[in-house]
């Protein structure tokens, strides 16, 4: 059997988004499931809606989840060059030999007189196939001519009528549809570009592509693809079009969708908030396929060795950013702490807060695993870096008794003399206080975490404490006492 080989083949007309990452996630996982080779293509043929940076957008984004290719404009390759407007030629002759073998013809419509056809024929609708036929009825002579004199033209394909367009996809299954409903595409537009069904037929063939892996919404186009194949005389690749993903809501997730429910859209936007690579792949690995096991959590090497296209589902997948930041939250527990150093200090900075190694290194250890993501650390534990400035209300409320001041007071003298600032003695002084004040621990815990932190919740008081240090303790706890009464 002839290598695996598959390619990711983005349009550069916006930054790489979630749903395209999880287009090149699962052709990465297949391929290397398979031990074939994957391949980046740009199809940039639309010169009208390309976006300059986005090229660059993409490729980092693979990057920054690890999906290695093989194959790229900028790695080079056997079939290089791996941009489809680097390809024109191509393109163009394999255009022209269609037009030669009758299966296609050039056409001296332009948008406008389209726009009109379709007005005039009142026949028309969506589901039936739109033929130009301008150019149908001049002979070859006239065409020349008309070719010759530079008169603007295109080239489209003919759909042969009444036939039956068949493909089974791997994981729709089969799917026909009668060529009465397939216009007669255009396969070089008029600025001689390519359009994108034939650059993309064209290249899989000539880039030996044996599976094409993308996306839902490119099954209408399949069976025009299907068409090109047969009118080249080339074998089809194997198809598989991958669930739709929905908006929580329900309803295609779509740019505006997702902005509506707080959906960031692109993979740069969840780089930026602190999501972890890994953790979003996990998740888009899910979004359609399961491993078939109650196992949930994985990284990318572990999916490659589990991942089968079998068990990718056709049902639509529906998007859960709770479940992506609990994905993140499992991912980010299992980062080293010196790699979960480098994740949060970005965040620490954008909030000018200077802070030094040895103790960033400390309070991560003290925080890891209650961390969804990694500015939580700034939103949510800011106290390790700053003394509180609000004492939660509720907290006050319950915890702040009348003897809490007092207590609290006596504490902070007991720390600030304390030989050896560590947990045990930390405890130790605070529960022989509460033996001599006769009272309960929790009488003086939870007020002194209330002092010290702000907030009724958090890590263990004696490990907090400790990282915070002798000086900064007491110093809140002080003023703690000051502000409370
Ligand atoms: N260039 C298309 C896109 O932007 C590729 C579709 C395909 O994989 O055939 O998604």
């Amino acid at each position: 059997m002839s290598t695996v080989r598959i390619r990711f083949a983005p349009s550069p007309t916006g930054y790489l988004h979630i749903g395209g990452l999880r287009t090149a996630l699962y052709c990465y996982l297949f391929a290397r499931s398979q031990g074939g080779n994957i391949v980046l293509r740009i199809e940039d043929t639309d010169r009208t809606r390309f976006v300059e940076d986005a090229e660059d957008d993409i490729v980092q984004a693979l990057e920054w989840c690890g999906l290695e290719v093989d194959e790229s404009p900028m790695l080079g390759g056997p079939y290089a060059p791996y941009r489809q407007s680097e390809r024109q030629d191509l393109y163009r002759k394999h255009a022209e030999s269609l037009v030669d073998s009758g299966h296609a013809y050039y056409a001296f419509d332009t948008s406008s007189s389209i726009a009109e056809l379709r007005k005039n024929n009142e026949a028309y609708n969506a589901s039936t196939r739109l033929q130009m036929d301008n150019s149908l009825t001049h002979s070859e002579e006239v065409v020349r001519m008309r070719l010759e004199s530079g008169e603007e033209h295109v080239i489209r394909l003919r759909v042969p009528e009444n036939v039956t367009v068949q493909f089974n996809d791997l994981i729709k299954g089969s799917v026909s549809v009668d060529s009465a409903n397939i216009d007669d595409q255009v396969l070089v537009k008029s600025d001689g570009m390519p359009t994108y069904h034939l650059a993309n037929v064209v290249d899989d063939q000539h880039m030996a592509i044996t599976h094409v892996i993308r996306g839902d919404e490119w099954i209408p186009s399949t069976p025009k693809h299907i068409l090109l194949y047969q009118a080249f005389g080339w074998q089809p690749p194997a198809m598989a079009h991958l669930p739709l993903i929905l908006s929580p809501t329900g309803g295609k997730l779509s740019k505006r969708s997702a902005q509506r429910q707080g959906i960031p859209i692109n993979v740069r936007d969840y780089r930026a908030k602190g999501f972890e690579p890994q953790a979003v792949i996990n998740f888009l690995a899910f979004l359609g396929w399961n491993p078939g096991t109650e196992d949930e959590v994985f990284e990318l090497e572990e999916l490659t060795s589990v991942f089968s296209l079998e068990r990718v589902g056709s049902a639509p997948a529906k998007f859960d950013l709770d479940k992506l930041g609990w994905f993140n939250a499992q991912h980010l527990r299992r980062l080293d702490i010196e790699v979960l150093l480098e994740r949060v200090r970005p965040f620490l900075e954008k909030h000018g807060m200077i802070v030094e190694d040895d103790y960033l290194r400390d309070v991560c250890f003290l925080v890891h695993d209650r961390l969804q993501q990694a500015q939580d650390l700034v939103t949510h534990f800011s106290y390790c870096f700053v003394d509180p400035v609000t004492f939660d209300p509720v907290g006050i409320r319950k915890r702040w008794k009348s003897d809490a001041a007092s207590l609290v007071d006596d504490y902070a003298a007991r720390l600030d003399v304390l030989r050896s600032f560590n947990e045990e003695t930390l405890e130790f002084k605070l529960r022989d206080l509460a033996a001599s004040r006769k009272v309960g621990a929790g009488r003086i815990i939870h007020p002194v975490r209330l002092a010290v932190s702000g907030t009724t919740a958090g890590p263990g008081l004696f490990a907090l404490l400790r990282v915070l240090g002798r000086r900064t303790s007491v110093r809140r706890l002080r003023n703690a006492v000051t502000r409370l009464g």
